[in-house]
């Protein structure tokens, strides 16, 4: 069900987080994707660490797809998963030089097709890239709009879903990357900082696990 609080709730986060920026440095669609990519299981500051260079050496499927499975792994090594994430950038460059000519599609569909690239990633990268209105979920949306009670859900496709029926409006391009930025900063996994949290009194969390 729709909660009637929603206008509240986004006002709030959207004045903790007025420029809610990605976190990960790209300066194209097809390093976005990768950065994304690289994130999985790991934090942005780490990936722009091991990106900067990267995409100064690499910055274009052509001359990142040229690496070998190994020399692409040491690359990226202190990311964690680093022989999937390797395996799957070379055969996502495979795929962009040989289909797409190099480019990135728009269509998220299209992109949850690429190699690496699963829903949260393909609604992430076409609303940061292309403006589609698509909620990419999370582990951060995934929480926070659970214990925001904006809705009831399991997993993060049901989230997308119930996201979808009750609040279109709400889904663009900001309002995913506030809900992350206060999922990561403020309403965090472990140790919420319910105290000093301004929603408390409207928290579905809060009121029936914290504050009884
Ligand atoms: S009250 Fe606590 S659980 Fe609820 S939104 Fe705020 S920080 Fe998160």
């Amino acid at each position: 069900m729709k909660n009637k609080n929603i206008d509240a709730i986004m006002a709030h986060i959207t004045e903790l987080f007025p420029n809610p920026d990605p976190e990960l440095k790209y300066d194209t669609p097809f390093q976005c994707l990768v950065a994304v990519i690289l994130s999985a299981q790991c934090t942005d500051k780490r990936v722009n660490l091991v990106t900067e260079g990267l995409f100064k050496k690499y910055p274009d499927s052509v001359t990142l797809g040229r690496l070998s499975q190994s020399e692409l792994e040491k690359e990226i090594y202190s990311l964690g998963f680093y022989h999937n994430k390797a395996k799957n950038i070379l055969a996502l460059c495979k795929v962009l030089n040989e289909k797409y000519n190099g480019d990135v599609p728009s269509d998220p569909e299209t992109l949850e097709s690429l190699p690496g690239v699963g829903r949260k990633t393909a609604n992430v990268v076409s609303s940061a890239l292309f403006g589609a209105n698509r909620i990419g979920v999370d582990t951060h949306i995934f929480r926070v709009t659970n214990r925001l009670g904006l809705v009831d859900a399991k997993n993060p496709l049901e989230v997308e879903k119930q996201w979808n029926e009750y609040y279109p409006e709400y889904i663009n391009h900001d309002a995913h990357f506030r809900l992350v930025l206060f999922g990561r900063y403020k309403c965090k996994a472990q140790k919420p900082d319910c105290e000093n949290c301004k929603l408390k009194s409207i928290c579905k969390y809060f009121n029936e696990k914290v504050g009884k």
